[in-house]
């Protein structure tokens, strides 16, 4: 097991990174307004965010599948690399089952495709209803701002390229030990996966939080790209509290590596596990 790499139950749990995506730190909101978004700002101290961008492979009786696809081509060289980590781990594309999405952003979907091929021939694709019926609807599309319409075209695409494998997912168990654990905010449909095992179980929690140093201390910071970030910040607060009083490994999208959430005096901290 390298540290890339952990033993939950029945499963082995593998970071793929996609490559690293790099944003001006005025992306970040914060719940209380200008003054408190200054401070956060200020705070993280540098003109630009730089976060991973990972997607898991999950290897265990049932077969071979990915949490959420990466960038795939769609990104340009600097992403994408979790195609190569796929192979470097002894794994190609066409034993890949199923393909577990946490939301339909491009970072963590596109690599479901090679144009208008699915990359993955055989894999069934899980995503929340909630996020499919959201990215669907085109009153929601014109209801956001064009930065923030991407989910639509991929939603589209997702049903065009994959069709009667797409598999739409609400509450309860996907697969052996695996339940989804909604995290609404960032998405409407946005969800995590809970693995558990004996000992300890992992939360996959997608971009619940996209700052492992900085959200956690704050977790009223938020994102612009969380759609609705009044809801975002309930999500991560309660996220944070259930992994902290449950012990659960976490893992996501966008934080590095596996890690544990402990209560500070203020908030949270996130330390590697
Ligand atoms: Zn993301």
């Amino acid at each position: 097991m390298t540290d890339h790499s952990l033993h939950i139950g029945q499963y082995d749990v593998t970071l793929l990174l996609d490559g690293l995506f790099e944003a001006p730190a005025d992306v970040l909101i914060h719940a209380d307004g200008d003054v408190a978004r200054q401070h956060a700002i200020a705070s993280w101290g540098k003109p630009t965010l730089q976060v991973d961008v990972n997607c898991f492979l999950l290897r265990g009786p049932a077969g071979i599948f990915l949490f959420d696809a990466g960038t795939g081509s769609s990104w340009g060289p600097k992403y994408g690399h979790a195609r190569a980590a796929l192979r470097d781990a002894g794994v190609s594309p066409d034993e890949v089952q199923g393909v577990l999405l946490t939301h339909i952003h491009g970072d963590h979907a596109l690599g479901l495709f090679d144009g208008d091929t699915a990359y993955f021939p055989h894999a069934e694709v899980f995503v929340s209803e909630r996020d499919i019926a959201f990215f669907t609807d085109p009153a929601e599309r014109e209801a956001l701002p064009e930065a923030r319409r991407g989910g639509f075209k991929i939603a589209e695409q997702l049903q065009r390229v994959y069709g009667a494998r797409v598999r739409r997912i609400g509450a309860g168990e996907v697969l052996p030990g695996i339940e989804v654990h909604p995290l609404p905010g960032h998405t409407p449909g946005h969800i995590g996966y809970l693995l558990r095992g004996k000992d300890r179980s992992l939360l996959l929690w997608g971009d619940t939080l996209h700052l492992g140093d900085l959200q956690p201390v704050d977790p009223k910071i938020g994102l612009t790209y969380d759609l609705d970030p009044g809801q975002a910040v309930r999500t991560r607060l309660a996220a944070l509290e259930d992994a902290a009083r449950e012990g659960w490994i976490v893992a996501g999208g966008h934080i590095t590596g596996f890690g544990r959430v402990t209560r500070d005096t203020d908030g949270y901290r996130i330390l590697p596990a």
